[in-house]
């Protein structure tokens, strides 16, 4: 069996992965906030860990996976959106209208970029009785305490607190820039339940009419769906503090155990041109603007050449996200796809099922098993598109189909545009990228010149550079 290594981000160090029950591996990985539409950041650690859903799946069997990732829709964020959205409906419509079409939204622009759907996908408001029941034992066991309105967790209740982040207290409260709030034991305590006033959404709890806080959801749907020891938690590297930290302290400290997850792991973040991506800089796009607007680079982007240009880059490493990385994404593509074809391999319904089966090689399942090395993953892909046998072109497509970048269907339309030739919107694009590379040609700007002749042969296409009668350049292309 394949040994899978990851990088805990617990114990700072690269730790063979031993499953507690090789029959029901766990992971758990916190979902999004159902408030506004998924940003290009958002998607990174969906698409890092649904690469790491196929990996456990193809190693310990599909049906011995259970992949969670909860949908967040109670918090004070999605309050307010509803109450701006729909200031004549009545609250908990307005609240469930604003998470519905969100989380929907969410579902469709995951699937666009070649991600699975969790094994189970729970929702905050359907588990306010395991989050209260969870409360109530920490208040029995001395880790949680009435005070000014709402239920808090102690922090100096538990030994190791600060463990998952590795900050000791005093460095925890000047990051977070907690205020100083009179009601707690302690700066550092955090919130379990909120009362709430007539504009909140409200719970029947035995402190009153309230709400969670975020933490606690967490804790209480990953004990419900995957129990109190699991696998694998993830999640972005902003998460380790306070969400993880805090929801690790709430689980050990209610189920009196000394672990929450074995292994936490955290994808690195996401900028965009080398600048942090924020609505205030003009540079935040959404994941629905990249697939289906100009607004990126003026053109729209495929969901595999997203989930590629996101795959480029080692998981714990930063990503600057570029229309250079897309660009080289989709050669990639184009390339690893034409190679199939022309070693052989012919996408018609006879093959499909022969197809659908075939599986990585061991190489590239050695890489990705080596804490998603990705570097290893590209050079291999690139080294089967070398090849010069079907073998090569069989290896390709089933370590791609592995990795969630191709599917028979994909292949399928693939092969019969090749085959039909470049359809007329595709010669327009054509005469558009012949005629950029002239005028670079006539700037002397040589790079850019040969980009695009990459990227054209990339599509099949030969150039023929000459000059016209009056000395001029031009250049004519056909299809290889
Ligand atoms: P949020 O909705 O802010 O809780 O984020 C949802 C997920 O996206 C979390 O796992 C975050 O860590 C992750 N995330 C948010 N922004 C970025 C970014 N710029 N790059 C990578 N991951 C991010
Ligand atoms: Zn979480």
């Amino acid at each position: 069996m394949t040994q899978i290594q990851l990088y805990n981000t617990l114990t700072r160090t690269k730790e063979k992965f031993a499953p507690i029950d090789a029959d029901n591996v766990r992971m758990y990985v916190c979902g999004p906030t159902v408030y506004d539409y998924a940003h290009i950041g958002n998607a990174r650690p969906v698409i890092v860990f649904d690469v790491l859903y196929r990996l456990l799946r193809h190693v310990y069997g599909t049906e011995h996976v259970v992949y969670v990732r909860n949908i967040t829709d109670v918090d004070d964020k999605i309050n307010a959106r509803a109450v701006k959205e729909h200031p004549k409906m009545e609250l908990n419509a307005a609240i469930r209208e604003v998470t519905e079409r969100t989380a929907s939204q969410y579902r469709k622009d995951m699937l666009s970029l070649g991600n699975l759907d969790p094994t189970i996908e729970p929702r905050a408001t359907d588990n306010i009785a395991e989050m209260i029941v969870m409360i109530e034992t920490l208040i029995e066991k001395d880790h949680a305490y009435i005070a000014g309105g709402e239920v808090l967790f102690d922090v100096n209740s538990m030994a190791d607190y600060g463990k998952l982040s590795n900050r000791n207290l005093d460095e925890m409260l000047a990051g977070a820039r907690v205020e100083v709030e009179a009601h707690k034991k302690s700066p550092g305590d955090f919130v379990l339940w909120k009362l709430s006033d007539e504009n909140q959404p409200a719970w029947k709890s035995p402190w009153g009419r309230g709400r969670p806080g975020w933490h606690i959801e967490c804790s209480a749907m990953s004990q419900r769906y995957i129990g109190k020891h699991f696998d694998i938690h993830g999640g972005g590297i902003d998460l380790v503090f306070p969400h993880h930290e805090n929801e690790l302290a709430q689980s050990r400290c209610a189920h009196g155990t000394s672990h929450m997850a074995n292994v936490w792991m955290h994808n690195g973040f996401l900028q965009i041109e080398g600048e942090k991506m924020s609505k205030s800089l003009g540079n935040f796009y959404t994941v629905a603007d990249l697939l289906e607007t100009k607004k990126f680079g003026a053109r729209a982007w495929p969901g595999e050449v997203l989930r590629l240009a996101m795959l480029m880059t080692n998981h714990r490493e930063p990503i600057d996200f570029t229309k250079k990385r897309l660009e080289e994404a989709e050669k990639n593509l184009t390339r690893w796809k034409s190679a199939m074809l022309k070693l052989g391999l012919s996408f018609s319904e006879k093959n499909r099922e022969e197809y659908q089966a075939l599986g990585p090689c061991s190489k590239l399942l050695a890489h990705l098993a080596n804490d998603l090395n990705m570097s290893g993953v590209v050079a291999e892909l690139h080294r089967h598109a070398g090849g010069d046998k079907e073998h090569n072109a069989r290896r390709l497509f089933g370590s791609m189909q592995l990795l969630g970048m191709v599917t028979f269907d994909g292949m399928q339309a693939f092969e019969e545009a090749q085959n039909a030739g470049p359809s007329h919107d595709n010669s327009d694009q054509i005469e558009v990228k012949i005629a950029a590379r002239l005028a670079h040609l006539n700037s002397k700007e040589w790079g850019e010149a040969d980009a695009i002749r990459d990227e054209l042969t990339a599509m099949g296409i030969k150039l023929k550079d000459g000059k016209d009668e009056v000395g001029n350049r031009v250049t004519n292309w056909e299809v290889e």
